[in-house]
Order: C-alpha cells, then sequence, then structure tokens
C-alpha cells in the first residue's frame, strides 16, 4: 500500500459503523470495494469465504475482536487475513504480531458485515479452535474416527472436511489401527505421499493435495513443538497422544524438501511388552539354545542384523528373562524403546558426552550383574564390552554386521584381539525379520518344481551336517492375498528368521587361531546351526510366511 499516491482516500474513521448499518450489505460491500481500490489494497468479501476455523489459531479470539482482524486463508508462512480498518491500532497491533511471529500479511479490506459475520462464526466454532490436544477426546469420537478410517483410502475426503487438529488426530489414529510404527509424509510436485511403515514394510496409503499437507504439516511442527517458521533445516520433535488408555509417542523428525517439509512420525507405545522368544517366531534347535543363554552368568551374547531387523527387541526378551531379584541389570540405551520392571535403564546422550563408552565406564561401578548396551559402534567401546564380559558380568549388545558368523571376523577387523574375544563371546544371533501371513486370508499353493529342488538342496546339505537338522520338502506353501484383517496387505504381525551359533571350544580355538568365516560355519554347522535362509525355508514350509518375504530379507546385506 503506497498512501502517497492516493492523495485522497476515503476516510475510515468517519463513522463508518452507523452508517453501514443503515444501507444493505450489497452497497456495503459495493462501498468497502471502492475504498479498497482508493487505497490500491485487496478487497475480499467474508460472506463468500468458507472459513477454516483452523486459521482462527493464528489470532486469538480476543485481539480478531479487538482489531477488527479475521485470517481467512494460509499458505505456509503467509497469512491473508480481512480488516475493516487498517489504519486503527488495534488492527495495525495484530498485525504486528504476526509479523512477529514470522508470518507474511496479505492484508484484504472487508466491510463492516463481513468481519461481524466472521466473529460470530469465531464465536461459534470456538469449541473446534479451542486449544484441545488428544487426550481430551472423548472415547466416543474415537470410536466414531474408527468406524470411518475402516477404508484407509477415504482419509483425504475426511481431512478435507476436519480441523488440522482433528485430522492429525485421525491419522495418528490410523496409524494405531493399522499397527504402524512409522508414518512418511512426502511431498511431490503435484501433491504428498503418505506411507505407513506396516510390520517392516512401507505402503503408499493415500495421497493429499499441498493445501491440506500444509495444514497438517503445521500441525505436526506446532504439537511437536518444532519451531514453526523455520522450514529449510531439519528438525526434530515429539509429542504424545493416549489411544485405548495406552501413551503413545510419536518422535518426529523434519527435513526440508524441494517441495515442501518432509516428516517422519514414529509411534512409540508405552505399552510395549517383552515378547517371549516363542513370541517372536524362535523354533526348534535355535529357541532351546536361546533359552540356554539365558541362564548364563558371564560372557557376551550380541544380536547382529541391519536397521529393524528386531535387534532390540530380542535383547530387551532376553533382558525380561534374565532380570531377577538377586541380580542386577542396568542398561544404556539410545533412546530407552520401552521399560521394564526391576531393570535400571539409562539413555546415552551424546552432545553431552553421555556416549555408550563413558556409560559403559560408569555403569561398571554400580556393580551390576547384566549389562545392555544399546550397540558397539566402535573399538573402544567393544574393548570396554569384551573386558566386562570377561571380569564376570554378562553384557549383551547389538552388532550391525550381515550375518551371526561374519561377526567374528569383524570384530578382529575392528582390532578387537583374538585372545580377548575367544574366551568372553558366547553367543551370537543372527536375524532379520519376516512378515507373518495373514491367517485370514492366504492361501495354498503347490510348490513350484524350482523352489522344490532348492528344498531339496537343502535338506541334502543339512542331513550331510546333521540328520535332526533336515525337515520335508512342502507340497504346497503359503500364498500372500490380502483382506479387512490385514489392511489388504496379505500379511499381519512378524517373526525373526534367524540363526543362532554357539561359541564352542572347537571354534574358540579357530578364533584365536585367526579362522576365516568359512571354517568357522562349517565347524558351526556340524555343531548344529542352520543359516537364517534355512531358518525362513523351514518356517515357509509350516506356513508361517512365504517363500518371497525370506527372500526379500535374506538378501539384505550391509
Ligand atoms: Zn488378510
Amino acid at each position: 500500500m503506497n498512501q502517497e499516491e492516493n492523495t485522497n482516500p476515503i476516510p475510515f474513521k468517519q463513522d463508518s459503523k452507523t452508517y453501514q448499518k443503515n444501507i444493505n450489505r450489497e452497497f456495503q460491500e459495493s462501498a468497502t470495494l471502492k475504498r479498497a481500490q482508493s487505497f490500491d489494497i485487496p478487497y475480499i468479501n467474508l460472506s463468500k469465504t468458507p472459513l477454516n476455523p483452523d486459521f482462527f489459531k493464528i489470532i486469538e479470539l480476543e485481539t480478531a475482536r479487538s482489531g477488527r482482524i479475521i485470517p481467512f486463508l494460509k499458505q505456509s508462512q503467509k497469512v491473508l487475513v480481512a480488516v475493516e480498518d487498517p489504519q486503527h491500532q488495534n488492527t495495525i497491533h495484530a498485525i504486528d504480531g504476526l509479523h512477529k511471529r514470522g508470518f507474511e500479511v496479505i492484508v484484504h479490506l472487508a466491510s463492516t458485515a463481513s468481519i461481524d459475520e466472521a466473529l460470530s462464526t469465531y464465536d461459534r466454532q470456538k469449541k473446534y479452535y479451542a486449544p484441545k490436544i488428544i487426550e481430551q477426546v472423548e472415547t466416543e469420537s474415537i470410536k466414531t474416527y474408527e468406524n470411518e478410517i475402516k477404508d484407509l483410502k477415504s482419509i483425504p475426503e475426511k481431512l478435507a472436511t476436519t480441523t488440522q487438529e482433528e485430522g492429525l488426530n485421525l491419522i495418528d489414529i490410523a496409524a494405531m489401527k493399522t499397527g504402524a510404527s512409522d508414518i512418511h509424509y512426502e511431498p511431490q510436485e503435484k501433491d504428498t505421499i503418505v506411507r505407513f511403515r506396516i510390520d517392516g514394510v512401507l505402503h503408499e496409503v493415500f495421497r493429499i493435495s499441498h493445501k491440506i499437507y500444509g495444514l497438517i504439516s503445521s500441525q505436526i511442527k506446532y504439537s511437536s513443538k518444532m519451531k514453526l517458521n523455520i522450514n529449510n533445516v531439519p528438525q526434530d520433535g515429539r509429542y504424545t497422544f493416549v489411544f485405548n488408555k495406552i501413551k503413545i509417542a510419536v518422535r518426529v523428525s523434519a527435513i526440508p524438501t524441494p517441495y515442501g517439509e518432509s516428516f517422519v512420525c514414529r509411534y512409540l507405545s508405552s505399552d510395549r511388552k517383552a515378547l517371549t522368544f516363542e513370541e517372536l517366531g524362535f523354533i526348534g534347535l535355535q529357541l532351546s539354545k536361546l533359552q540356554a543363554v539365558t541362564k548364563i552368568s558371564r560372557g557376551m551374547v550380541l544380536v547382529t542384523g541391519p536397521t529393524g531387523s528386531g535387534k532390540s527387541t530380542t535383547l530387551y526378551s532376553l533382558l525380561n528373562i534374565m532380570k531377577s531379584t538377586e541380580n542386577k541389570v542396568i542398561t544404556l540405551e539410545d533412546p530407552v524403546e520401552y521399560y521394564i520392571d526391576q531393570v535400571t535403564q539409562s539413555q546415552i546422550d551424546e552432545n553431552d558426552g553421555y556416549t555408550f563408552l563413558s556409560g559403559l565406564r560408569s555403569i561398571l561401578r554400580q556393580d551390576p550383574d547384566i549389562i545392555m548396551l544399546g550397540e558397539i559402534r566402535d573399538l573402544p567401546t567393544a574393548d570396554t564390552a569384551l573386558q566386562a564380559a570377561l571380569t564376570g558380568h554378562v553384557l549383551l549388545s547389538t552388532l550391525h554386521t550381515n550375518s551371526a558368523v561374519e561377526t567374528l571376523p569383524r570384530l578382529i577387523n575392528m582390532g578387537i584381539k583374538s585372545f580377548m574375544l575367544a574366551p568372553a563371546m558366547h553367543t551370537v544371533i543372527g536375524q532379520r525379520l519376516v512378515r507373518k501371513v495373514c491367517q485370514f486370508c492366504s492361501t495354498k499353493i503347490s510348490t513350484p518344481s524350482e523352489v522344490k529342488e532348492e528344498y531339496d538342496k537343502m535338506n541334502q546339505s543339512l542331513k550331510a551336517i546333521n540328520p535332526t537338522l533336515a525337515f520335508e520338502t512342502p507340497a504346497e506353501i503359503p500364498q500372500a492375498h490380502g483382506c479387512e484383517k490385514c489392511s489388504h496387505t496379505g500379511y499381519s504381525g512378524r517373526l525373526v528368521v534367524a540363526e543362532v551359533l554357539v561359541i564352542s571350544e572347537k571354534i574358540r580355538r579357530l578364533i584365536m587361531e585367526g579362522a576365516g568365516s568359512i571354517d568357522i560355519i562349517t565347524v558351526a554347522r556340524q555343531e548344529g546351526m542352520t543359516t537364517m535362509r534355512e531358518d525362513g525355508y523351514r518356517k515357509v514350509a509350516i506356513g508361517m510366511t512365504t517363500l518371497e518375504e525370506v527372500h526379500r530379507v535374506t538378501n539384505i546385506t550391509i
């Protein structure tokens, strides 16, 4: 607005209220339009503009009333406001307030009637725009949502009619209903893809327009206490809500992309219980080897695999069985994923210098019997951990390696001395997670001949090593489909495919001699170890998962 060019504007303060009350609305609007033109600012008729109550949150009702100012559209940090008198002190004050919060404000002129009307809408909608956290959402409205999201594809439609807060609630509940562990929001050129990670696999669930995504993303940032006016650097935050009486924490990470910020929301349930080995999917000889591990009183137990292979879940299950009133269990985690009774859990904070290494040194002074170390990342930590395992502690940890057997040479390569490693190591578990085939919709197909051949070959080699390990080649194998019960994925829940390497005296000697993976695996197999792939094939044969799943996860190398 350039006032010098408008030398003779129609004054605003001309008792305009009384004047306008006496003329009809149409006349009022055209007068306002003229005034706007003379001031060279855009005009808006609010009676023709749908007002989203979410925008009301941008300006508090009191400020809106005193400043006669209505926010009617928001596009990321740009907010369009309607005002009755841009020169009124309260209006200027309200606009200043928006500038200070990092908004770009585009002022529109509106009639007195427009502003009055919008203010009364504001009032009526109070219950929607009043700050509301999901903890306060009544069970009934959650029930309604539950029915509404039976079909996830209808979410975008629903989002068009909800406030942004309700919109995020709706998505959170959809995540809970489908058992999703993460939601990924990925803005593209034309729209935003929303993908759910269910049982470890990403599914595109729906797409939303940029307009709706703008609302949802600002609600995510608001809820997780991120800086609203910053969208060009990565940010982290978290928020919580309650679903079915369980507190759910959501860890949010935002990164800038050319089409807007991309969010990944991870859902962490405080109610996660440690699962039994059977529930995790350990069977047969591997199950009994794991049960034996829970009885040890010293030595190192490592769970290995890539990120997302369920390593910490297995560790939690071990801890849950090993803890007792007679022993002291301390953990060092990053972060603490869920809480276990009778266990002292400590969360590392790299920024504050509380690392796995410094933490491990400290907790060793706390007289622990069992230590769980979230991850071994470097040589000094590996060294200290092995030292602890050699001096009468049980040390449980994880390592990023492809297979159980590969772990030993890997530690040697890191710089661990074999004379330390050999006596300290007790058991190495290599694992992956496969999805369980949905029991409601899966069918059986007769085993294709090439698959039969693979099974036969596998069984021959197993028989040659140890006849008790062989299993029958299945005549039929499961095939996944999809139904309501499994959110149309064909799968429901997950289980491990694993290999358990117990360090025998023979293997200890091999380590001391600096033997490679092949020598170690040969002896391990003679002693009854089966590989992840063999474990997977066995689980397909007994109908727990599909061959596609086993191939998918056992082909991952890190
Ligand atoms: Zn199903």
